[in-house]
């Protein structure tokens, strides 16, 4: 089976896949305080239409998988879920985004799995504030989740939103984590997914982070950027752990974006931006073959946008009241 391309020659090789809508927090920036309107569990793909469509892409040439949410570890069997999915033939990594508040009892499990990448979402060191911003006092939990984490070996990405007038202050303290931990801390461009449709004015883009983080470590190097990587990294110089800069907001970044996302509902998004361009879950449940499904993926990469600015504006809706819960980041 030849290999997904989109138009402008980009190939797709990476699948980020929302297994649930539901969460456990409320994060500022994600939901709403009274949360989202969460879907019927019947409407979520079952984990076997999710097997399905891996497999499916994975004979098409994408090689890692991501797990999100929502927060992945309410949906329930997730752990026999990752089991098959790591056995998928063609996949070669699958990585979990998690809020860490409920994942330390599965972190034996998932390593015996042969996950050991795992990205944990942590916006402050601050308990007071962690309670601000994500409207649950959970901030204990999540640190036991990052020592274990630690502690068996697994690669950890600690992914910190940055918000004007809220989280500014515990940048240097997160930066500082890397000085002992082989961790990366990674900053993210607040995005206007927040399910209330509230707008973002950037004011902390990467640009403003990164001169903010250069007047406490004047001695930042530039790291090399792996291909199709996000970010842009940085080390402290004697640190051990590295420090990435995220424009998800100014999106820098889409000219080597390898990315599919499928939503906990079924929706193929080519683009972060985009709308979701068709539903895979009503087109497996209609009936098709696997090469119909194949087809219907290939023609939504097809006419992919050559970045998140045109996905934005091709919109029926121009702006967003969707909660990043419902799209998986
Ligand atoms: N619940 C899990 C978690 O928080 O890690 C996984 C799902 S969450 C939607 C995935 C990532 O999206 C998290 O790292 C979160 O910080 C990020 N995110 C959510 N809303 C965002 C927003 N409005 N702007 C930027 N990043 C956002
Ligand atoms: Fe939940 Fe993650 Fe959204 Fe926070 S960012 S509300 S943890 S889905």
């Amino acid at each position: 089976m030849t290999a997904l391309h989109d138009k402008f020659g980009r190939p797709i090789t990476y699948l980020r896949l929302a297994v649930t809508d539901r969460c456990n927090l409320r994060c500022f920036y994600c939901m709403p305080a009274q949360g989202i309107e969460y879907v019927p569990q019947r409407q979520l793909l079952t984990y076997e239409e999710m097997l399905r469509l891996v497999r499916i892409l994975a004979g098409a040439g994408v090689r890692k998988v991501r797990i999100t949410g929502g927060e992945p570890f309410l949906r329930r069997d997730l752990m026999p879920f990752l089991s098959r999915l790591v056995a998928t033939p063609g996949i070669e990594a699958v990585r979990i985004t998690t809020n860490g508040v409920r994942t330390e009892p599965f972190l034996d499990e998932l390593y015996a799995l042969g996950i050991r990448s795992v990205n944990l979402s942590l916006d402050t060191l601050d308990r007071d504030r962690f309670a601000q911003i994500t409207r649950r006092d959970e901030l204990p939990a999540v640190l036991s989740t990052l020592e274990g984490l630690l502690r068996r070996g697994f690669e950890v990405k600690i992914n910190s939103v940055v918000m004007a007038g809220r989280n500014t202050d515990d940048l240097i303290p997160l930066a500082e984590l890397t000085r002992e931990l082989p961790i990366g801390v990674r900053f993210i461009e607040e995005m206007p997914f927040n399910g209330g449709g509230r707008e973002v004015q950037l004011e902390w883009d990467y640009r403003r982070i990164l001169e903010h983080l250069q007047t406490r470590f004047p001695q930042m190097e530039k790291l090399p950027d792996p291909p199709h990587s996000t970010s842009l990294n940085y080390r402290i110089a004697g640190h051990k752990g590295t420090i990435g800069l995220i424009p998800a907001y100014s999106r820098t970044f889409c000219g080597s974006c390898n990315r599919l996302r499928v939503t906990p509902l079924g929706k193929v998004r080519t683009c972060l931006y985009d709308e979701g361009v068709f539903n895979i879950r009503d087109v497996m449940r209609a009936g098709a073959t696997d090469q119909q499904v194949l087809d219907t993926i290939r023609e939504a990469i097809a006419m992919r946008a050559p970045n998140g600015f045109v996905a934005e504006q091709r919109r029926l809706q121009r702006s967003s009241s969707e909660s990043m819960a419902e799209i998986g980041g």
